[in-house]
């Protein structure tokens, strides 16, 4: 007998959040680690957005606020969603949450019914499929190869539909991926998607301002319009806008679907925090400049890594167009053996080897649906990552 429920027999804890305590514990004991794992930026939140908190918290703006954000926030957020999307939501089609994170769970759990199935590509962001086993739900992952781009193609999505199908699950820029569909890719899969009119879509765009080489950014709801009150958008200011502690995300979509989530969120955490959706209001509608100068140092940590691992013989890093991270191919060292004996058989030894030898944590390909790859987060400083590649290079030429 256990005094734990069953539904949590069916999910594992964040492995993400779960590399990155791992390798704060370690670094706790005074060892040398190098954490790439916790897609986090390291850049600061913007002095004029930190300056807003500070004035929220003068103007005594720390009280209950309406549960799905104060109407400053929701303005901020229509008025985002137009800017940058030219998606135009009333009031009662926009909900402000607890992070892009709270706002996804929320979507699922206010929809998904047991036994309903839900699209997810791989690789895909650890969370999606856990979330929708919470909501008894059952994920129905899509592999996406490498030689895809790691997206999903029109015929696998045909493929994947049954009478069952709730949601889609679409991110991009992806994570871990890097992945970017383009308007056009994202209408021929609305061009299935019009032949199945059962089917939802949850856009995941999160990493939306995160992109290189003039790469342009698209969302389903304003390149196929027809769909529109089929799509939930959700967004945040966690990754443009280095908040990810302030824990702000939204949605836009069908009044019906936001409405169901604001009434979970009065049940759950009555708002999402006063101060932090001051702040981000601000954000959302200030000075955006500062985002390309963001891309560009990315875009240059970016290149290093991927030049650095692709000269590691057995390592293979293709070029992601946008977020901050690489996907790297690393099924030519698996199956070797390490210096200390035993064999690495897959990613996850592979990640286990690279941080107790070489202090680098990363995140193995299996945590986001994709044997053979591993995650790195480039957002932090030139020099970790310069240190870090090498300590990679080092750890896997001592396999034999
Ligand atoms: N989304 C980030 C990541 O993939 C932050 C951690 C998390 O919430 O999973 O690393």
């Amino acid at each position: 007998m256990t005094i734990i429920a069953q539904r949590m027999g069916r999910i594992q804890p964040s492995p993400t959040l779960a590399v990155t305590k791992k390798a704060a514990d370690m670094r706790a004991r005074g060892e040398n680690v190098i954490s790439l794992g916790a897609g986090e930026p390291d850049f600061d939140t913007p002095d004029f957005v930190k300056a807003s908190g500070i004035s929220a918290i003068e103007q005594g703006l720390t009280k209950y606020t309406a549960v799905g954000g104060t109407p400053t926030i929701k303005e901020a957020v229509r008025h985002k969603f137009q800017r940058d999307n030219g998606l135009r939501f009333k009031d009662e089609e926009v909900i402000v949450g607890t992070g892009g994170k709270q706002v996804l769970f929320n979507v699922l759990l206010a929809t998904v019914d047991a036994g309903d199935e839900v699209i997810i590509p791989a690789p895909y962001w650890v969370s999606y499929p856990d979330m929708v086993r919470l909501a008894e739900g059952t994920p129905i992952i899509v592999s996406c190869g490498q030689e895809h781009g790691f997206k999903l193609t029109p015929e696998s999505l045909a493929s994947a539909i049954t009478p069952k199908t709730k949601w889609l699950i679409i991110n991009s820029p992806g994570n871990p991926s890097g992945a970017v569909y383009s308007a056009d890719e994202l209408r021929a899969l609305a061009g299935v998607l019009d032949k199945h009119p059962h089917v939802h879509v949850l856009s995941d765009d999160m990493y939306e301002h995160i992109l290189y080489d003039g790469v342009q950014f698209a969302t389903l709801a304003s390149v196929a319009p027809d769909l529109a009150t089929r799509v939930v958008t959700v967004n945040g200011v966690s990754k443009a806008y280095a908040m990810t502690g302030w824990r702000i995300g939204f949605a836009g979509g069908d009044a019906v679907i936001i409405a169901a989530m604001a009434k979970i969120q009065s049940q759950s955490t009555s708002n999402p925090c006063s101060i932090s959706q001051a702040a981000a209001a601000t954000a959302l509608r200030g000075d955006q400049s500062f985002l390309q100068e963001r891309n560009q140092t990315f875009k240059e940590r970016r290149d290093l890594v991927v030049a650095r691992l692709n000269g590691v013989e057995g390592l293979s890093c293709p070029v992601p167009q946008g977020a901050f991270y690489v996907f790297v191919n690393c099924q030519g060292v698996l199956g070797r053996a390490s210096p200390s004996g035993g064999t690495l058989n897959d990613d996850v030894a592979l990640a286990d080897y690279l941080l107790s030898q070489e202090k680098v944590a990363l995140v193995a390909g299996t945590a986001f649906g994709s044997r053979g790859y591993f995650r790195i987060s480039y957002a932090t400083s030139t020099e970790a990552l310069t240190e870090a590649c090498q300590r990679i290079e080092r750890g896997c030429a001592a396999l034999r």
